[in-house]
C-alpha cells in the first residue's frame, strides 16, 4: 500500500494519480468482497484488544469532493467494529459556538480517547479547503494553517494517538455520474444538495487546495494516502488493508491479569 502513501518531503501533482488504478488487487468485485470481509474481521478483533489495552488511540480522517465515498467508506469498512470502540464524528459547517473559538477547538474535543478508533469524515482540513476555495477568512489567516495542524498532529502522536489520513481521489467524470445517479434515485434523493453543483464548479480550485494540503501536511507521524477512488470496491479494500495495517504495526495486547485464577472457583 506504499505507493499511495505521500512521503513527507515528496511534491506530489494530484493528476499523476489514476483515480481508476486497481493494481493492487488481482481478483474481482466478488473476491474483492471476501477479502473485505476478512479485513473487517481482523479490525475488530484488533480494535477488542486496542480497547482492552487502553492506552493508545488511532485518528482516521477521510477527505474527498463531494459524492467521493466518505459515508460509503465508513460503513463499509469501519461498521463492524464493537460501536464501543469507535467513534464517528462528521464535521459540518461551523455553528456560532465552534466559530466563537479557534478552528482546532472542536476537532480536539472530537478526538478518541485512548483504547478508541476515531474516524473524522470531514476534518480540521475543511479550514484550508472550504475555508481557502470560499475566502472564508482571508488568506493570512488559512495560510498559517498548514503549520498549527503539522505541530497539532505531532502533539497528539507524541501523546498516544496513531494518525492516518485517507484522499477519496475520484476523477470528475465519477462525480458527474454520481450526482446524476442522486437525482435518478429517489431513495438518494435526500443526499442531492443543489449547493454541491456550485461545489462542482469549483472542482480546480479544490484540486488545486488538495494537492497543497497532500504536500504541506503529509508527515511521518500523521502520513496521508491517495486513495482510488472511482471503484468503490477498490476504494474499501486499500482503506481497509491501511487501517487493518496500522493497527497491527501497533500490536495491541490484551493486559496481563492480575488475578490468580488458579485459586478462584466459582460455586
Ligand atoms: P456533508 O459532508 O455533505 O454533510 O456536508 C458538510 C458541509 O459542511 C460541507 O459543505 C462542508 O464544506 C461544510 N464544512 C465542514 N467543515 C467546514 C468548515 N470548517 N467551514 C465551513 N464549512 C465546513
Ligand atoms: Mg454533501
Amino acid at each position: 500500500m506504499k505507493k499511495y502513501r505521500v512521503r513527507a518531503d515528496a511534491k506530489i501533482e494530484l493528476k499523476d494519480f489514476s483515480p481508476d488504478d486497481k493494481s493492487e488487487f488481482d481478483g474481482d468485485k466478488n473476491q474483492a468482497k471476501t477479502a473485505l470481509d476478512e479485513l473487517t474481521d481482523e479490525l475488530d478483533d484488533l480494535q477488542e484488544r486496542l480497547y482492552a489495552e487502553s492506552k493508545r488511540a488511532v485518528l482516521i480522517v477521510i477527505q474527498a469532493m463531494d459524492t467521493g465515498g466518505k459515508d460509503g467508506t465508513i460503513r463499509k469498512v469501519f461498521g463492524n467494529i464493537n460501536p464501543q470502540g469507535c467513534r464517528v464524528t462528521s464535521f459540518k459547517a461551523p455553528t456560532s459556538t465552534e466559530l466563537a473559538h479557534d478552528y482546532l477547538w472542536r476537532v480536539h474535543a472530537a478526538l478518541p480517547r485512548r483504547g478508541e478508533i476515531g474516524v473524522f469524515n470531514r476534518s480540521h482540513y475543511e479550514d484550508v479547503l472550504v475555508v481557502r476555495v470560499h475566502n472564508l477568512v482571508p488568506k493570512e489567516i488559512w495560510e498559517k494553517r498548514y503549520e498549527h495542524i503539522n505541530a497539532f498532529e505531532k502533539m497528539l502522536s507524541d501523546e498516544g494517538t496513531t494518525i492516518v489520513k485517507f484522499f477519496l481521489h475520484i476523477s470528475k467524470e465519477e462525480q458527474a455520474k454520481r450526482l446524476q445517479e442522486r437525482i435518478d434515485t429517489p431513495d438518494k434523493h435526500w443526499k442531492f444538495n443543489p449547493n454541491d453543483l456550485k461545489e462542482r464548479a469549483l472542482w480546480n480550485e479544490y484540486q488545486h487546495a488538495y494537492q497543497d494540503v497532500l504536500n504541506k501536511t503529509s508527515t511521518d507521524h500523521a502520513p496521508w494516502y491517495i486513495i482510488p477512488a472511482n471503484r468503490k470496491w477498490y476504494r474499501n479494500l486499500v482503506v481497509a488493508r491501511i487501517a487493518r495495517d496500522t493497527l497491527k504495526h501497533l500490536n495491541p495486547k490484551f493486559p496481563e491479569a492480575n488475578v490468580d485464577f488458579s485459586k478462584i472457583v466459582i460455586k
